[in-house]
């Protein structure tokens, strides 16, 4: 359902920032804008008929949001109708404040986009299929606030991990009543102590065999073999 601009860990940046998107007529949603994220966008032409586009934001890593400024400064300065607001950003609402200062510190003034804030759930009037979205606080760094979420898309729902070193227990148990129809979860080989991404090897620990079909791994580190985790069952995502 989802498709990828990049789908790469911080540094693995020759898959590009794991960016997240979907494509309908003229409407783009996508979740983060990482810092390899515009310049592959232009690359590919992605922008070309869009006119209107909605991000929702996980947490404020610069591989997740470091050329949110550019995509914003762009759309709003270069897409026509220039100066019309195109950019909606959605966010847990303990993101705002960062986001609107981040934006503001790299040239981007509050009247170049809107932003919506997620207290809890959000619903949505049918944006591209998603008719709602619900925040759910997750462990990564401790000086970080990121979120994962979860989406109904047309008549999926669709846990998005944002960058999580674990799976919410609201979460798992969906998922293991067979609530949840798409799993996209960061995912990395290394497999540290103090790990700030769900390792593989805790992923097939704690997803049963028979629903691994449902998981899309994504955020992928340089040690990631998409085939051992295929051999395993999951799905690899792969990028534009
Ligand atoms: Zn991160």
């Amino acid at each position: 359902m989802l498709q990828f601009f990049g789908c790469g860990s911080a540094f693995n940046t020759a898959i590009g920032n794991n960016n997240a998107f979907m494509k309908r007529g003229s409407e783009l949603f996508m979740i983060d804008c990482g810092s390899t994220n515009f310049s592959r966008m232009i690359q590919k032409d992605v922008l070309n008929g869009i006119e209107k586009i909605t991000i929702l934001q996980t947490h404020l890593h610069a591989d997740h949001v470091g050329s949110l400024g550019d995509l914003v400064g762009y759309a709003y300065n270069v897409m026509e109708p220039k100066k019309q607001v195109k950019v909606t950003i959605i966010c847990d609402k303990q993101l705002t404040a960062d986001i609107q200062t981040i934006l503001r510190k790299v040239g981007i003034a509050d009247n170049q986009y809107v932003i919506e804030e997620i207290d809890g759930e959000m619903t949505l009037k049918n944006q591209i299929g998603i008719s709602s979205i619900k925040s759910y606080k997750v462990q990564h760094v401790p000086h970080l606030n990121c979120f994962a979420y979860l989406l109904r898309i047309n008549d999926k729902v669709v846990y998005y991990s944002g960058d999580c070193n674990e799976i919410p227990s609201e979460i798992l148990n969906g998922m293991l009543a067979g609530e949840i129809d798409l799993f996209y979860q960061d995912t990395s080989k290394a497999d540290p102590d103090g790990n700030v991404h769900l390792s593989l090897r805790k992923l097939t620990e704690l997803i049963p065999n028979e629903l691994r079909h449902k998981v899309y791994c994504m955020h992928l580190d340089e040690l990631f073999s998409n085939d051992e985790a295929k051999e395993l069952g999951f799905n690899v995502v792969e990028s534009l």
